[in-house]
């Protein structure tokens, strides 16, 4: 079975997101969205919640799976047995992130082989952080991410 991992801070998990999980089952058997913890952000969701989010987004879906971790990515990755490792482009300023992303990962483990999947247009201008302003603005999210992450925002105002 061809697996591949899809690790980030999913703060909260977007549908820019899932469209990039989604377009990876062309090419492999199992995607697994892995919610990592990013040192470099300040997270609005506990790991824990972030993984309940996409864990709600990716239900009944076949082939895609929701998985965290508090360790290293590369760790994970072994753990799974595969070498693959997936990751979205929306522009530009992705790609120069994503550039630094994997020499990190390339210093821990030189097997590591990237799959990269740009956005589509639909889908490009969407980010976690919009996502989160749009929300505590009391704007409609619904057009943009899956269902868990609505009903996780209602209760967030609601406590
Ligand atoms: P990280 O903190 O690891 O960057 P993110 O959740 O912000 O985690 O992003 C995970 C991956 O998903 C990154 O490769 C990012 O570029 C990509 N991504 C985020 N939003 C979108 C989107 N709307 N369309 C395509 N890829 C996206």
């Amino acid at each position: 079975m061809k697996v591949i991992v899809y690790p980030g801070s999913f703060d909260p998990i977007t549908n820019g997101h899932l469209q990039i999980a989604k377009e990876a089952l062309k090419s492999f058997d199992k995607v697994i969205l892995l919610v990592a913890n990013n040192n470099n952000k300040k997270e609005r969701f506990t790991n824990l919640e972030r993984y309940e989010m996409v864990k709600g987004a990716v239900e009944g879906i076949e082939g895609l799976e929701a998985a965290r971790t508090d360790g290293m990515t590369v760790d994970f990755l072994k753990k799974e047995g595969t070498c693959y490792l997936l990751r979205g482009i929306r522009n530009n300023l992705d790609m120069k992130y994503e550039e630094d992303y994997a020499k990190q990962i390339h210093a821990m483990d030189k097997s590591v082989e990237f799959v990269y999947i740009a956005s589509s247009e639909e889908y490009s201008s969407i980010s976690s952080t919009s996502i989160h302003e749009m929300a505590l603005a009391k704007k409609d999210i619904d057009k943009y991410v899956p269902k868990s992450v609505v009903e996780r925002y209602k209760k967030a105002v609601r406590s």
